[in-house]
């Protein structure tokens, strides 16, 4: 069956008229309760907060007098059926009568009679924006899935009748643009009703549908008196009715964004919610967009309209509604297919995809296919090597999707794929990419953020895409300025693959080719015991001139990753750079791994001491993944420079490796990130100190917040590159990535992103334990 209510005469005869004794009156009548009832704020109907002797309290609710008796059985009877099915949902109970009905009837004094039904009073207080956080909002969506869930084996057979609320029925509100007077809204209101009809009325019949709440909004809500934040009453099932699934999540969505917030966050937030609970379907998802876009439009509309019919109830009606135009602008300048593009990840769909497609290959095919087209230079990770399809955070996610937890990787400092950085690249990547010969704001903020974490005097930027080329224009400038022709650096550092800088790269070279215009030192083995460098660099200097050579700088990675992972101690980096000088070598510090605020306590390795060094470089940490590294120097090397043969690099510093770079350092400050290397940093590395007191194949532990050597070794104290090997290769099969190094490889490389917190830290904790338990000999 399905009757078609008058829809407008619910919304314009007016509400019924009964005193607060008339209610009392009714109560005791009807319902045998006897108690003092209170007026409640109502659209429609006449609604009366009724409190026994007892202190048992209530809620009478008297009908307007045209509203369909069989609607209102259909929503005491989906309560019943909620009480039933999911007796934990906090709805409110439905009372019957003296007489077991749902329903009895009461007359007014101007004749006409009115459907009266009782239902217990819910504890709590409406929602206040103030009260709204990502997890409230989460909640919302558990709490409507919930709902939805609960009612989807409920039926009744007035459910199909046809309310205006129900945004199916969408295209009804076009006779009630004529009462929108200002034309920017009026075309606002037609584009999003003319998307609705493109976009979704075609494609209906193919979405699932039941039975719904359809106006679960903060109005209908209720949150604890003490705890704000908690949800703790569901109200009004008015607008129940039988249509989509996703209509109900939209209408939930578009009530709940304000100006004021990020209306996509809300949105992911609240439907990441109702996806844990009541998961959702691709094809709903894609309408998501245009459907809380009509529903705003619904909500100006259907006030607008009614304002005209009840002018007296202006304020009523239109509470909430005036900044709903300026929603909808908000909307409509969001490009749908990144808003549909985040929803579609919030519920894990958009992986899916990338899994399917990138699992149509065998694992043996891939391997063969890359040694064929990739040849013997590009050798794997690990005895079973990973094929790693998407990461997020500090997760990377295999073909299967299992996850494994990334202790190894600072590229994407601030986590894999982190959606500030994407949006940012995206958003650039479609607006413009050129080279830097032409005038953009873009690398003018870099340059500026980047200057103004440094000393003063270092102060002219020059972008370029690798550590190593950075690391090259370093050396053409030191060659330049000292007229030197040596380097100095330490035994086992790696800084590029360059010619040149391949050179300074004793861990890839094969042992003994350090050429004469190279020398190498000792890097720092501990913070406490270090050798003192003094000798060590007076010798180094003194056997390059014997070749004909003098320093032009001496380059030090500050983090001595490939060294075994060391902070610099105080004192190390001075004598180095005084020596250095004292030769007419430049100072050069290579802060592509160190930078960056990895360590924690400083935001570059250099500041470990008291140093300025004359040349800085960066990289791979600088744009989460996208090539970005960066020299940055003095005016007057870089004067010296340009007036000598000057320096052009065609991707360096373009507009989006640049907006790579900016958001990075966004990340970095709005979530604290080198404050958290610190504290997590520091909890990792006692973890680290306790296990060692079981495990004495633990040594040296050494580096500082989120870049930690661990070096293990033999009974006698000597380098165990072997069980080094083996506990790295446990750990990834039991889903944990770390890596090795040092000369000896014998250092545990834990290098993760900044988001690592201390719940990861537990888990790489378990996993060594595991490993060191396993690999006993
Ligand atoms: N310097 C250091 C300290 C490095 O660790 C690396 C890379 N591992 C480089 C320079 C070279 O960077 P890229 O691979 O981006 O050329």
């Amino acid at each position: 069956m399905s009757t078609k209510q008058n829809l407008e005469s619910l919304l314009t005869t007016p509400a019924p008229h009964f005193s607060a004794g008339e209610a009392e009156q009714i109560a005791a009548e009807f319902f045998g309760l006897s108690g003092t009832a209170t007026a409640l704020d109502s659209e429609r109907d006449l609604n009366f907060h009724l409190v026994t002797e007892d202190g048992d309290q209530y809620v009478i609710k008297i009908a307007n007098s045209s509203e369909d008796p069989a609607i209102i059985d259909m929503q005491l009877k989906a309560l019943e059926h909620i009480a039933h099915v999911a007796p934990d949902l906090p709805v409110p109970k439905v009372v019957l009568s003296n007489e077991g009905k749902l329903v009895e009837e009461a007359k007014a004094a101007d004749g006409r009679t009115h459907p009266v039904r009782v239902v217990s009073y819910l504890p709590g207080i409406y929602p206040e924006e103030e009260f709204f956080s990502e997890d409230f909002y989460r909640q919302m969506g558990n709490f409507l899935a919930r709902t939805a869930k609960a009612l989807q084996g409920f039926f009744h057979p007035i459910a199909n009748y046809e309310l205006l609320w129900d945004l199916k029925h969408a295209s009804n509100l076009r006779k009630y643009l004529g009462y929108v007077e200002d034309p920017k809204h009026y075309k606002l209101a037609e584009k999003f009703l003319d998307r609705f009809e493109k976009h979704v009325l075609p494609l209906i019949p193919k979405l699932r549908a039941q039975i719904v709440h359809n106006d679960l909004v903060p109005n209908n809500l209720l949150v604890g008196k003490e705890d704000h934040g908690k949800i703790v009453g569901i109200i009004d099932f008015g607008d129940l009715t039988h249509t989509l699934i996703i209509i109900d999540l939209a209408a939930t969505i578009a009530d709940t964004i304000s100006v004021d917030s990020d209306a996509v966050e809300v949105a992911a937030q609240i439907t990441a919610g109702y996806h844990e609970i009541n998961p959702l379907e691709e094809a709903e998802l894609r309408v998501l967009y245009d459907l809380v876009g009509t529903r705003l439009v619904m909500l100006n509309l259907i006030a607008i309209w009614r304002v005209t019919l009840h002018p007296d109830n202006y304020d009523y009606i239109m509470s909430g509604v005036g900044p709903t135009w300026v929603i909808l602008e908000q909307w409509l300048e969001l490009d749908p297919e990144q808003v549909t593009r985040r929803l579609l990840r919030t519920c894990g769909f958009w992986e899916q995809k990338v899994i399917e497609k990138a699992s149509r290959e065998s694992y043996q095919s891939l391997l063969d296919r890359r040694e064929q087209l990739l040849g013997p230079l590009a050798y794997l990770f690990y005895d079973q090597p990973l094929h790693i399809v998407r990461g997020e955070g500090v997760w990377l996610y295999d073909r299967d999707n299992i996850r494994y937890l990334d202790v190894y990787n600072n590229v994407p400092q601030v986590g894999h794929c982190h959606p500030h950085v994407v949006n940012r690249i995206a958003e650039q990547a479609g607006l413009l990419n050129t080279s830097t010969r032409y005038l953009h704001e873009h690398i003018l903020e870099l340059a500026e953020r980047i200057t103004a974490k440094l000393p003063e005097k270092l102060s002219i930027c020059s972008f370029v895409c690798t550590g190593s080329e950075a690391n090259e224009l370093a050396w053409i400038m030191a060659k330049l300025v000292s007229g030197n022709t040596g380097a100095l650096i330490t035994h086992h550092s790696y800084h590029g693959s360059t010619d040149a800088i391949g050179q300074f790269s004793p861990e890839s070279l094969p042992a003994g080719k350090v050429p004469p215009h190279v020398r190498t030192l000792d890097p720092p083995t501990s913070n406490s015991n270090w050798p003192k460098p003094d000798a060590g660099i007076r010798d180094a200097i003194r056997a390059m001139e014997v070749d004909g050579h003098q320093p032009a700088m001496c380059l030090l990675d500050t983090s001595f990753v490939s060294d075994g992972i060391f902070t610099a101690p105080k004192g190390y980096l001075k004598a180095l750079f005084a020596a250095t000088r004292a030769a007419g070598g430049l100072c050069v510090a290579d802060e592509v791994q160190g930078g960056f605020g990895r360590f924690g306590g400083n935001f570059w390795g250099f500041e470990y001491d008291e140093v300025i060094p004359d040349i800085v470089t960066m990289g791979k940490p600088m744009g989460n993944g996208h090539p970005i590294a960066a020299v940055v120097t003095t005016a007057e090397i870089a004067e010296a420079l340009a007036r000598d043969r000057g320096y052009f690099n065609t991707f360096g510093g373009n507009p989006v490796s640049c907006a790579a770079g900016l958001a990075v350092l966004d990340v970095i400050e709005k979530e604290g990130l080198q404050e958290n290397a610190l504290r997590v940093g520091a909890y990792l590395k006692k973890g680290f100190e306790e296990l060692r007191e079981d495990y004495p194949v633990l040594g040296g532990i050494h580096g500082a917040g989120l870049l930690l050597g661990v070096d293990i070794i033999t009974a006698e104290g000597k380098p165990d590159g072997d069980r080094a090997d083996q506990i790295m290769n446990h750990l990834r099969v039991n889903r944990v990535l770390i890596g090795v190094t040092g000369p000896d490889e014998n250092v545990l490389k834990i290098r993760p992103p900044l988001v690592f917190e201390e719940a990861h830290a537990d888990i790489l904790l378990a996993a060594l334990k595991g490993a060191l338990e396993e690999t006993q000999r």
